[in-house]
């Protein structure tokens, strides 16, 4: 039974008032591979009676209203992604579509959702704590970089005037806090969550804010610091970002005015048995059947499974490393299986799971192997500069596990479209094998990102040599097992440190290599990454050096044309590309034409100013 989103339904669970209220700016999904119905699900095999307001009408208070007055309180969620990353592309452009709405349609939820949504409950439900959380929640927990309003704004927990934030993976401290206020503890008198953060009183001391010892505290720099100061702002994240291991990770303290926002320690993470409990919840696996139009993100998920989550690659870009952590947990192979076998008997199966993964599909299994298990540890990435020495990443797991799902009755394909770390593979020779003869389904998506070694070192990626190397092993092992297969390089333009030099040399590698690119990442700097830090400040926060950042449209442009060179339409940007760098003579190498003189006005738009080393170039 899918959980009420009615007062009918309620009624027909025989609930007159519910504990928790979900509110997601998402479509109702009843599958573990969303936010809230997973967390909700979560709740209510622990006794707690929940529902769920999807994508309500924030016009008025009428619509967070419809299930009535929690018991405990509400929990808000933008959705599935920040709500501004969903409305807008990395060109500050409306977006018309939405996949996490029936019909695709662009406007089922507003800008800043959280803000809205906690603003709307606290006009209808004065008196009801707001716990917010979901990736927009959690990557606005500090005072951050905005790329909409280009300006550093206040942790979203003082913005939206919510009670409690949640950050990370929630379920631990979700059901702390419902379980404790349950016990009768009022949400001002929960002081002390893994994985929350709080706004203190402005008397309040923060060592009085927690009950952790004073030396497991750590100040980062104000808001009004960070904001009027890049410095200052790239020292906060740079002590914020050191603080994640849930082990050794101190409470962190930034003031906002005269307000202390009290950050603790991350939620340890969920054990095996955990991860298998949680994913045999009742989902129902479908979407609510009050949609009538089908929703894009139902589709690309709904044969898809779940092995892992966490990441230890530590990419700059990536928000995985301040949401999820970079600590593996993994599903037992059991619970995997059994998931196929249970999409095999859904009536719309046709035979082909279109994936299994995480964040990174062949970290399944693998993870630290130091003696304390990484609880000591400090680093960031586990693979940058290089692969620790501790890591295990031994592939018996992952490959016993993907033999295991191919067998499953009424299973034809199985891929793995997730993306794979390719410096991993290199030490992971049977699941590659497996993976190569199986599970590509022709093509394999690889995340290079870039290709010329100091840009790569910017974003912690491998680097040249490494995708050399795997790629000829991926041609070698494709001839091996008979098979025609390519790969598909995930690239990205416009990152910090990246010159319009840079893409011509990336450019000129992928032709070498006999790759083509369809799309191109034109590089967004999203809340809370290391990357979007580098980019509002112009310094890499963890080495202190200063970069050049490519920050115009017109040269953001430019440099994405010369990654998409072999279409025609790019043509014009190509051309002037290459004149800015005084390369004429390549346009026949990269686009196939013979090179012609450039003309001013010849390519949409007027004349660009480079930056960094591309800026000799220039005219
Ligand atoms: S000790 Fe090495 S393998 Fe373990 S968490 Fe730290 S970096 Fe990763």
């Amino acid at each position: 039974m899918f959980l009420p989103v009615s007062r009918e339904e309620m009624t027909r669970r025989g609930w007159a008032e519910l504990d928790v209220i979900f509110v997601s700016g998402d479509a109702y999904i009843d599958h573990p591979t969303f936010g809230a119905p997973l967390l909700a699900r979560w709740l209510e095999s622990h006794g707690f009676r929940v529902g769920i307001i999807a994508q309500p009408d924030w016009h008025s208070k009428d619509a967070f209203m419809v299930l009535g007055r929690p018991k405990l309180f509400f929990a808000v969620s933008a959705g599935a992604m920040d709500s501004m990353v969903a409305h807008y592309t990395p060109a500050r452009k409306l977006r018309h579509d939405d996949a996490y709405t029936p019909g695709n349609r662009h406007g089922a939820r507003p800008n800043r959702a959280t803000i809205v949504y906690t603003s709307r409950l606290k006009e209808a439900y004065k008196d009801v704590p707001v716990v917010i959380g979901g990736i927009e929640a959690s990557l606005r927990r500090f005072a951050h970089y905005d790329f909409w309003e280009d300006a550093v704004r206040r942790s979203i927990l003082v913005d939206s005037k919510a009670d409690l934030l949640i950050y990370g993976m929630a379920e631990r401290a979700l059901l702390e806090v419902a379980v404790r206020m349950r016990n009768g503890e009022r949400l001002t008198q929960i002081m002390d969550v893994r994985g929350t953060c709080r706004i203190a009183k402005p008397d309040h001391h923060p060592e009085s804010a927690t009950d952790r010892e004073p030396d497991a505290l750590l100040e980062i720099p104000s808001f009004e610091d960070a904001a009027a100061d890049r410095q200052r702002f790239a020292d906060a994240f740079r002590l914020a970002y050191a603080e994640q291991n849930p082990w050794v990770g101190r409470a962190v303290v930034q003031r906002h005015g005269g307000r202390l926002l009290v950050c603790y320690p991350p939620a340890l993470p969920l054990s095996g048995p955990e991860m298998d409990a949680l994913y045999a919840l009742p989902f129902e696996k479908n979407p609510h059947p009050s949609y009538t139009e089908a929703i894009p993100a139902w589709s690309q998920i709904r044969s898809s499974i779940t092995s892992h989550r966490g990441c230890y690659g530590g990419c700059a870009f990536c928000a995985i490393t301040m949401h999820q952590g970079k600590q593996i947990q993994s599903r037992s192979q059991e619970s995997i299986v059994a998931e196929a076998a249970a999409l095999g008997r859904q009536h719309w199966f046709g035979g082909s799971i279109s994936d299994v993964g995480g964040p990174t599909a062949n970290m399944y299994g693998t993870g630290c192997g130091a003696p304390d298990g990484g609880r000591g540890c400090r680093r960031e990435s586990c693979l940058y500069p290089s692969a620790c020495r501790h890591l295990a990443v031994d592939d018996r797991r992952a490959l016993s596990l993907l033999k295991a799902v191919r067998g499953v009755s009424g299973v034809r394909h199985c891929t793995v479209s997730s993306g794979v770390r390719y410096d991993l593979l290199e030490r992971q020779p049977g699941y590659f094998r497996e993976l190569v003869g199986y599970h590509v389904g022709g093509l394999l998506k690889v995340a290079p990102e870039h290709l010329a070694d100091h840009v790569a070192a910017l974003m912690r990626k491998p680097g040249r040599k490494r995708f050399e190397d795997f790629l000829h092993r991926f041609r070698e092992e494709s001839a091996l097992a008979g098979k025609r297969q390519h790969i598909i390089p995930y690239l990205m333009s416009g990152h910090p440190g990246c010159t319009l030099e840079d893409m011509l040399e990336l450019a000129l590698a992928l032709k070498k290599l006999g790759l083509k690119v369809e799309q191109v990442q034109d590089f967004t700097p999203t809340p809370g990454t290391l990357s979007s830090c580098m980019y509002h400040t112009g310094i890499d926060p963890l080495r202190g050096t200063r970069i050049s950042v490519p920050k115009s449209d017109r040269e953001k442009r430019l440099q994405k044309s010369l990654l998409l060179c072999h279409l025609p339409a790019e043509r014009p940007y190509v051309r002037e590309a290459l004149e800015l760098l005084g390369k004429k003579e390549l346009l026949g190498e990269l686009t196939g034409l013979r090179a012609a003189p450039f003309v001013r006005g010849d390519s949409p738009g007027g004349p660009v100013r480079l930056h960094g080393k591309g800026k000799r170039k220039a005219r």
